[in-house]
């Protein structure tokens, strides 16, 4: 069968069409970034605007990539949460009105169960169990996952998530949204000795994790830098700072005004905390359950320093292997999907829905995953 899939949680439109026996077929993106960045975040309403312009060309460019009609489409998945209500409802009613029009059916998919078996999309595929260390925008947790819509939550962040540590301790460093890459780019020229960061939670004996106090030590040493750069300009600046309120802007420019390497340093230095409790608690999951094979899925996962500290990590754990999605799947998109509503089909666990009533579910925590039909 093959399944036309709609992703919209948040500031990316996506569609892909899967199938159950040949898997992903085509897939198209749309990111809002260059949109929001101006703003330093998303803004829910143009969001929704935007997924609403995306969602028909895009379908239409996947239908035409795979060379499919209409007739050919078995399903129609959508992201039905969890994300921000006015952006899923965009996919889940553009689903719904096609599915309607061509009489199929349709299927809600949990957007965190798509970047959880995001790496299967990827050639060796991980067999079922493995450990989920799901880093994205939104969440921080470590998974067991046993098989399809078997997911058993054995921890998670208390405070920020792991990609909202990196977008918030950017931001303060001056850089543009998101702040994920532009932090580990940055971080490429630091040295990551030079600054001393807490690595919060690190010797807990959980899996749970908490950066909002490696995002107060970052605040506090960016103000120390930009009191001493301000100092520096003081003479030709001392005027124009003084008569003018702070605004968001001028806490970017304050920042920018801090030498590079400084930045570049306390990047690195962040990063490094990020990465380092990261790696110890999902190492630590993969061998206290007595698994040997560990999954990481969501934006994070496309770090690179995440990526070689995990393979550096397991190289001396007996049979250890680890596994990521294709770097373009990382972040949000359709494919993943539409192949999981595969995934969901083949392993006879679909809910689908023929009468086209619908809802979506912002907050939708995945271990209440099986509710998928009850309205928010
Ligand atoms: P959720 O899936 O939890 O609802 P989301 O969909 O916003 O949240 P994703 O799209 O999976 O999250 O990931 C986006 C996050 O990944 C952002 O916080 C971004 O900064 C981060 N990110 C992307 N690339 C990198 C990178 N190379 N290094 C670090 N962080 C990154
Ligand atoms: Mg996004
Ligand atoms: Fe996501």
């Amino acid at each position: 069968m093959i399944i036309l899939g709609f992703e919209s949680s948040c500031d990316e439109t996506g569609v892909a069409l899967a199938c159950t026996e040949r898997g992903l077929l085509a897939h198209a993106l749309h990111s809002q970034i260059a949109m929001h960045g101006e703003y330093g975040g998303v803004v829910p309403e143009l969001a929704s605007r935007d997924h609403i312009r995306r969602v028909v060309p895009l379908t239409r460019q996947v239908l035409a990539e795979a060379g499919l009609s209409w007739r050919d489409i078995g399903a129609v998945a959508y992201t039905a949460g969890p994300g921000l209500g006015g952006a899923l409802l965009v996919g889940a009613s553009v689903a719904q009105a096609v599915a309607w029009a061509h009489g199929l059916p349709t299927l809600g998919i949990h957007h965190l169960e798509g970047h959880l078996l995001s790496p299967l999309l990827a050639e060796p595929q991980p067999t079922f169990p493995f450990l989920a260390l799901l880093v994205s925008g939104g969440h921080t947790q470590i998974m067991k996952v046993s098989g399809v819509g078997e997911y058993e939550l054995l921890g998670e962040t208390l405070d920020d998530a792991a990609g909202e540590a990196f977008d918030k301790t950017a931001k303060l460093m001056g850089l543009p949204y998101p702040g994920g890459p532009a932090l580990a780019a940055l971080a490429e020229q630091g040295n990551e000795h030079a600054v001393q960061l807490p690595r919060p939670m690190l010797h807990s004996h959980d899996y749970d994790f908490s950066f909002s106090g490696l995002k107060t030590a970052v605040l506090t040493r960016m103000r120390q830098l930009t009191a001493a750069a301000a100092q520096e300009g003081e003479g030709s600046r001392r005027e124009a700072v003084a008569s003018l309120p702070p605004t968001p802007a001028d806490t970017a420019a304050a920042a920018l005004a801090v030498p590079l390497q400084a930045r570049a340093d306390l990047a690195a230095a962040t990063q490094a905390a990020i990465v380092d409790v990261l790696v110890a608690k999902a190492v630590r999951a993969l061998k206290d359950e007595g698994l040997t094979r560990l999954v990481v899925a969501g934006g994070v996962g496309a770090n690179k320093r995440l990526r070689h500290k995990l393979q550096e990590a397991l190289a001396s754990v007996r049979n250890a292997e680890v596994f990521f999605p294709p770097l373009e799947f990382c972040t949000d998109n359709g494919a993943m999907i539409a192949f999981a509503a595969a995934l969901r089909i083949n392993a006879g666990k679909a809910q689908f829905n023929t009468d086209h009533a619908f809802t979506v579910r912002p907050r939708w925590p995945l271990d209440q995953i099986e509710t998928s039909a009850e309205p928010f």
